[in-house]
C-alpha cells in the first residue's frame, strides 16, 4: 500500500475518534440523558465536533488529500480509494471556499429560525417566522455562489442531498407521476373505506417495543450490530456499520404508528449494517445520499410492509403480542394500514397521497429560488397546492407551511428525496421480481430474507461509494422512472378498492 494512502488512513482514524464520542454524546442526548445534565452533554459535543472541523480542515490533510490525488499516486489505488479520495478532495475544495464569517453568520441564524419557527408553529403565525425564513433564503444562496458559481442554485441544493440529481431529471418524473396520481387518487377517495373502530385501544409501550423486536429480527436487522431506543421522533443513528441504531416512539392509544415506524427504520439500519467493512470510517462508509436511503426504507415499510403477504407468516406472531388483534382479522389489518386519504400532514399521510405532498413542496421550493416569489407569497401559494393536488385547503399555517422544521433548518432541495425514494422503489420491486420471481408469493412463504440479502449485495454493500443514478442504473439497467410506481399503484389500489384505475 502507498506510504501516503496509509498516513491518509491513520489520519482520518484520529478524526474518526472524535465523531465517534459526538456521535455516542448525540445517542445519549436524544435517548437518556437527564434535563439537568443535557448542558454538559452539549458544551462535549460542541468541543469534540469543533476538534473534528479542525481536522478536517488542517492544512496537513489538504497536503495528504492533493498528493493522494496526483496522477502517479491516484492510479495505484483502487476503486473504492479513488473515489473517497476524489470525494475528499471535493469537499474540502469547497469547503475551503466559504469565507469563515459567512458561515457563522449561517450558523447563528439557523438557530434563531429554528427557534423562530417553533414559536410560529404553536402561534400559528406565519409571520413569526417570515423574517428569519426570508435570511436564511438569502443565505443559503450565498453559500452556493461561493461553493459553487457554476451551478443554478436550487440544482447545487438539489445535489447535497441526492448528487448527481437535478430538477431537469426530477420535473420530468415528477411532472409524469403528478399528471397520473390527480384522477387516481380522486378515484380512490370516492370509494374511501369506513373507519375501523376496532384498532382503538390502550397498547402498552414495553409490548408495542417486543413487536418491534420481532418485526426487526423478522426482516434481517443484525443484533450483533445494531440496538433500539426510544425517542420523540423515530430515526436511524450509525457509527459504523458494525454499530447502528434506530429508535421508535410508542403511542399508547396506537399500535401502527410504531410498527411501520419499527419496519421504516429497521430498513435505514439494515442498509447500514451491510455496507462493506473496508468502508467505514471513510465518506463512502455511510449512505449519505438520501433518496437512495429513503428508497430501502420505504421498501420495507411500504412495498413489503403494507403488503398482505408480508404478514401472512407473522400476524398470529402479532396477535398474540397484542391480543387486541385477536378481534382483527388479516383483511381488516390490510385495509386498516392501506387507508388512502386527502389529508393535510405530511408524516401521517398514506403512501399514494404522500407523493402530492412532495411535490407540492418540490414546486415551492422551486418558486422560492427559481421564480424569487416573496416569502409573504408563499402561504398563499401553498394553499393553492394543497387544494389543487389534494382538494383539501389548511385552515392555518400550522397545518399548511409551518408544519415540517425542513426549512428552518436551512434544508432546502431535502424533500425531492422522500419521492425519489418511492420511485427507486418501484424500479427495485420490477427488477426484484424479474431476479426472485413474484414478491407477494416470496413474503407469503416467508422468505423475505432473500430480498434483504438481495438488497445488500445490489445497493447496501456500497454505501456511498456509487451515485444514486449509477446505482440505480447497474441494478435495474434503466434511467430513473416513475411509471413502475405508478403501475404499482395502480395494481394495489384497483384490487384493494375494487375500482378501475
Ligand atoms: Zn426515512
Amino acid at each position: 500500500m502507498s506510504q501516503n494512502l496509509k498516513k491518509l488512513q491513520n489520519y482520518m482514524e484520529n478524526m474518526n475518534r472524535f465523531s465517534h464520542v459526538v456521535t455516542l454524546l448525540q445517542w445519549d442526548m436524544y435517548t437518556g440523558v437527564p434535563k439537568e445534565g443535557y448542558d454538559k452533554h452539549a458544551d462535549a459535543v460542541a468541543y469534540f465536533s469543533t476538534e473534528q472541523f479542525k481536522m478536517s480542515v488542517d492544512p496537513k490533510l489538504k497536503e495528504l488529500l492533493e498528493i493522494l490525488n496526483t496522477k502517479e499516486e491516484y492510479e495505484k489505488l483502487n476503486e473504492d480509494w479513488k473515489f473517497i479520495v476524489k470525494k475528499m478532495k471535493r469537499d474540502f475544495d469547497r469547503n475551503e471556499k466559504i469565507p469563515q464569517e459567512v458561515y457563522e453568520e449561517y450558523v447563528r441564524a439557523l438557530s434563531d429560525s429554528q427557534r423562530a419557527w417553533e414559536e410560529a408553529k404553536n402561534a400559528s403565525d406565519f409571520n413569526l417566522f417570515a423574517p428569519h425564513l426570508k435570511k436564511i433564503i438569502e443565505l443559503v444562496k450565498k453559500l452556493v455562489s461561493y461553493t459553487d458559481p457554476e451551478k443554478e442554485i436550487y440544482d447545487a441544493l438539489l445535489n447535497q442531498y441526492e448528487e448527481g440529481m437535478d430538477s431537469k431529471t426530477i420535473d420530468r418524473i415528477f411532472d409524469n407521476l403528478k399528471e397520473e396520481l390527480i384522477p387516481m387518487i380522486q378515484k380512490i377517495t370516492a370509494a374511501e373505506l369506513p373507519k375501523n373502530s376496532k384498532f382503538e385501544g390502550f397498547y402498552d409501550p414495553d409490548t408495542q417495543e417486543k413487536v418491534q423486536k420481532m418485526l426487526l429480527d423478522y426482516i434481517g436487522f443484525r443484533w450483533s450490530r445494531g440496538a433500539v431506543g426510544r425517542t420523540e421522533h423515530p430515526f436511524t443513528l450509525n457509527f459504523t456499520s458494525k454499530d447502528v441504531r434506530v429508535t421508535n416512539h410508542f403511542y399508547e392509544d396506537n399500535a401502527i404508528s410504531a410498527i411501520f415506524s419499527a419496519i421504516h427504520e429497521g430498513g435505514h439500519g439494515i442498509f447500514e449494517q451491510n455496507v462493506k467493512e473496508e468502508l467505514d470510517g471513510t465518506v463512502a462508509g455511510s449512505c449519505c445520499y438520501m433518496g437512495i436511503h429513503e428508497s430501502q426504507s420505504r421498501f420495507y415499510e411500504n412495498i413489503m410492509g403494507r403488503n398482505i403477504n408480508f404478514w401472512v407468516p407473522i400476524y398470529e406472531k402479532l396477535q398474540n403480542l397484542l391480543p387486541d388483534f385477536k378481534e382483527i382479522s388479516l383483511e381488516e389489518f390490510y385495509r386498516e394500514i392501506n387507508r388512502v386519504e386527502n389529508s393535510l400532514i405530511r408524516v401521517e399521510a398514506d403512501e399514494v397521497t404522500y407523493c402530492q405532498h412532495i411535490i407540492l413542496r418540490y414546486e415551492m421550493e422551486k418558486a422560492i429560488f427559481r421564480d424569487n416569489v416573496a416569502v409573504e407569497e408563499l402561504p398563499k401559494l401553498w394553499n393553492e397546492k394543497m387544494q389543487e393536488y389534494l382538494q383539501i385547503t389548511p385552515e392555518n399555517d400550522a397545518c399548511g407551511i409551518l408544519q415540517d422544521m425542513h426549512w428552518s433548518g436551512g434544508s432546502f432541495g431535502y424533500f425531492p428525496t422522500y419521492l425519489l425514494g418511492s420511485i427507486y422503489d418501484g424500479m427495485l420491486l420490477e427488477q426484484i421480481e424479474e431476479e426472485l420471481g413474484s414478491l407477494d408469493i416470496i413474503l407469503k412463504e416467508g422468505r423475505i430474507l432473500e430480498v434483504t440479502h438481495w438488497l445488500n449485495e445490489k445497493i447496501h454493500q456500497y454505501g456511498s461509494s456509487r451515485l444514486p443514478k449509477d446505482t440505480l442504473y447497474a441494478v435495474c439497467k434503466k434511467e430513473v422512472t416513475a411509471e413502475p410506481l405508478i403501475r404499482y399503484f395502480k395494481k394495489k389500489y384497483s384490487k384493494l378498492y375494487g375500482i378501475q384505475l
